[in-house]
């Protein structure tokens, strides 16, 4: 059927698919600006689909799925009753940004009802889990659920409050096969489901948890916190959307963190690769599974600004020059071709340095240490060896009884010693890979700063250049990288 354009511009089904992921925070304290503002202004031109984490305040500490996650721990630790204190606080701070968000009556009463009714369920599972005395993960995964439940029902009626035809999407259920593994073959069932769904919405705005369902090894073992992001993903793979947009609370991705690092500059785009190693070493972008799926589907991400919508964010997409020209980068972009993209800090870092005894030639040194991490569950987030010698990095975030059983462990092979308050300092950029002396200039400005390095690891990948520090220093340090290779000074010196 032949249509004129005005027929083309009124059928939404020719519009293309924008899918948007709003964090915590940016639901918890931005979402008028959300609903006024963001949602309709891209409806002119777009079908919009919509992602939301759970309710967050100041802090993700204080967010939402860390309290559903702390009640769940309470609920099992005897004579506790904090579980339920916990509950009664969630239910009123939603129930205050209901009151708070919504005018029409009938819509309030409505979306009052809900999080009762959510709150009740919430509390009669932790009661459950304590009669029984155990929290199973996929237990675990259903309460942490629950927030994107509460937080989906206030959005939804937000936008209903303001005439934006929207419906809630409750993906508890979306998985209805069994699978073992998270492989591409999940990721492609998903998307298609997710996809489907999103299409029976029809004209409605459909607003989606960003909690979906039961994942083969539990959601937040296999995938962990942060799912929301991958989430989106697969909805932006299963629309063939034209963007994924994921809004936060900062205009980007930055050379470092803009509030540590004034000058620090915006960027207007980085590569998946790049955004996954900043993510996995402190600056939390994106969660790292996200990529791959929007990135094999040839779908541009955006990062973008709940409080600046109007700027133009930063785009991460595999770096392609004509690509790179039609997104209409910004020029001083293009001159970062010879630098390295950005600085980023990992704080709160253990250090353990293994001498070997010699009792072990040296294959069978390592291959012990890596069997002791293995059993304890250890994460090391940077390494460095020599034959007798090996220096780990590991993150804040695990079990001190797990990690004095490993160091009991490896004692066995020698002689352990552990730094405390150190921090993993990291230099990122897909261009190190071609240049020569960045590890110099790197090295020069720890030095002139009067930087004490701990361990120096440059990974496979070479778009990483990672050293620990003491946490004490590692402003100083980040501050003199930045300045020595990638401020605008450091730009115009390579001119
Ligand atoms: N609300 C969940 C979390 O805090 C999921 C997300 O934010 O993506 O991890
Ligand atoms: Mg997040």
């Amino acid at each position: 059927m032949h249509m004129t354009p005005k027929q083309l511009r009124q059928n939404p089904s020719d519009l293309p698919w924008v899918v948007q992921k709003y964090g915590g925070t940016s639901v918890g304290k931005f979402l008028e600006n959300i609903a006024t503002d963001i949602v309709p202004s891209y409806l002119e031109a777009n079908r919009v689909v919509i992602v939301c984490s759970a309710r967050s305040g100041e802090t993700k500490e204080k967010g939402t799925t860390n309290q559903l996650l702390h009640a769940a721990e309470e609920a099992l630790t005897p004579g506790s009753n904090k579980h339920l204190d916990i509950v009664k606080e969630l239910l009123s701070d939603h129930l205050e940004a209901a009151k708070a968000l919504v005018k029409n009556q009938i819509i309030l009463e409505q979306l009052e009802a809900q999080i009762q009714k959510d709150c009740m369920k919430l509390r009669s599972f932790l009661q459950a889990a304590e009669i029984i005395e155990e929290i199973s993960p996929r237990s675990k995964d259903i309460i942490a659920g629950i927030g994107e439940l509460l937080s989906c029902s206030i959005v939804t009626a937000v936008l209903q409050d303001k005439g934006i035809d929207s419906q809630i999407v409750c993906l508890n259920n979306i998985i209805d096969r069994e699978f073992e593994v998270l492989d591409q073959e999940f990721y492609d069932y998903l998307s298609q489901q997710l996809g489907d769904i999103v299409r029976q919405c029809g004209d409605k705005v459909p607003v989606l948890t960003g909690f979906f369902g039961n994942v083969p090894g539990s959601l937040l073992t296999a995938i962990g916190r942060g799912y929301t992001d991958l989430c989106a993903a697969l909805v932006a793979v299963g629309l063939g959307a034209q963007e994924l947009q994921i809004w936060k609370e900062v205009d980007g991705v930055f050379t470092a963190d803009p509030r540590k690092v004034p000058d620090a500059r915006l960027l207007a785009n980085i590569t998946p690769e790049e955004a996954a190693e900043l993510t996995y070493y402190g600056s939390e972008v994106i969660h790292p599974f996200t990529m791959e799926q929007v990135i094999r589907a040839e779908i541009p991400i955006r990062i973008k600004n709940v409080k600046n919508p109007a700027g133009s964010g930063t785009i991460i997409y595999p770096e392609d020059q004509k690509i790179i020209q039609e997104l209409n980068t910004t020029n001083v972009d293009l001159l970062h071709t010879k630098l390295p993209t950005a600085v980023t800090i990992k704080d709160n870092i253990c250090v353990l340095n293994v001498h070997s005894n010699r009792k072990n030639v040296s294959h069978g040194f390592l291959a012990k240490i890596f069997a002791t991490l293995d059993e304890y569950g250890v994460v090391v987030d940077l390494i460095s060896t020599s034959e007798v010698h090996v220096s780990m990095a590991l993150g804040s975030d695990m079990v001190q009884a797990n990690l004095d059983k490993a160091i009991a462990n490896l004692e066995m092979l020698g002689s352990v010693d552990v730094l405390h308050d150190m921090a993993i300092l990291s230099l990122v950029g897909k261009h190190m890979k071609n240049t020569i002396g960045t590890a110099g200039k790197m090295f020069t400005a720890l030095a002139s700063a009067g930087v004490n390095i701990e361990i120096i690891s440059q990974g496979a990948s070479e778009i990483n250049i990672s050293c620990v520090v003491d946490k004490e220093n590692a402003l100083a340090a980040m501050k003199a990288i930045h300045k020595g290779l990638l401020s605008v000074e450091a730009l115009q010196e390579i001119l």
